[in-house]
């Protein structure tokens, strides 16, 4: 009988997989036997983890995509396609975050942050649910939103209100392709340990302290800790699972009040 938690075989793109949460789904995914596409802009974090993943023994292809375009989204889900033959699994793990209060925020600022974290997720989707429908095989999407697209943030307010676009994206998607076999599921993480949150969200040692308090289990997630959970959502031990948000974040504590 087949694990219903496998996704060997399951041919799976991964956005921004060249570095953080996205480089961890790219390893686990090719470690079960998933054929992994990496897509991002910067082609040096690309090549690394390609062939990082290739010494391992995965099957492992890299395309550079900014996915602000939805032309290079079209040709990053024809490039899977051409490297595998098809495609199962979409991971919109892309994101762009600018630490700014709204009145020094100018228009561009604003602009790229939505067109990264929610145009990029339209686009990208869109892209692979054609794919989906051609090959007439239903297929999963897992979009990485974040705790921001919940509660909002301050400091960072494109994020955050991109992030809860995201979230409706899901639900929306999940409702309109569900009868195609199409699932779509989303996942919010808080703090998770990465180079590229780093600098925006914990900018020194005090806040990051702060932070690690302010969670029930008293620290910051690591990038496995979301990883695996997409390997659930890919698989078919999620069959029927669509729409939903996982909320990944440590728990919440009265700490952080103290
Ligand atoms: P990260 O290492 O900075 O990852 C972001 C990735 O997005 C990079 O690989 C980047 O690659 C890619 N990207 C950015 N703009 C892009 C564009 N225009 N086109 C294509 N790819 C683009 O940070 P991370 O912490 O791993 O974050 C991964 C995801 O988790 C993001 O969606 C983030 O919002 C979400 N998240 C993270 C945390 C956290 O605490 N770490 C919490 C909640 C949610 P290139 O620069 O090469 O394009």
């Amino acid at each position: 009988m087949k694990d219903p938690f496998s996704i060997e075989g399951k041919v799976t793109i991964v956005t921004g997989g060249g570095t953080g949460i996205g480089e961890s789904i790219a390893h686990e995914f090719a470690k079960r036997g998933a054929p992994v596409l990496i897509a991002s802009r910067k082609v040096e974090n690309l090549e690394k983890v390609r062939d990082q993943i290739r010494r391992e023994g995965g099957k492992c292809e890299m395309t550079q995509c900014d996915v602000r375009d939805s032309d290079q989204c079209d040709a990053m889900v024809a490039t899977a396609v051409k490297h595998f033959g098809r495609l199962d699994v979409l991971i919109n793990n892309h994101g762009a975050s600018i630490a700014s209060s709204s009145l020094d925020l100018r228009p561009n600022g604003w602009k790229a942050v939505v067109a990264i974290n929610l145009d990029g997720v339209f686009f990208c989707s869109k892209a692979a649910a054609r794919q989906f429908f051609a090959q007439k095989s239903g297929g999963s999407i897992i979009n990485i939103s974040s705790t921001a697209g919940i509660d909002g943030s301050s400091h960072m307010l494109p994020y955050g209100a991109s992030k809860a676009g995201v979230i409706n994206l899901t639900v929306s998607h999940a409702s309109e392709w569900g009868d195609r076999g199409v699932r779509v599921n989303c996942i919010a993480p808080g703090p998770i340990d990465t180079e590229g949150a780093a600098p925006r969200v914990w900018p020194n040692p005090k806040v990051k302290e702060a932070v690690a308090r302010s969670r029930a289990l008293g620290r910051f997630g690591t990038v496995d800790e979301i990883a695996y959970p997409c390997i659930f959502l890919a698989s078919d031990a999620s069959s029927y699972m669509t729409g939903s948000l996982l909320v990944i974040d440590g728990g919440t504590s009265p700490r952080a009040m103290e």
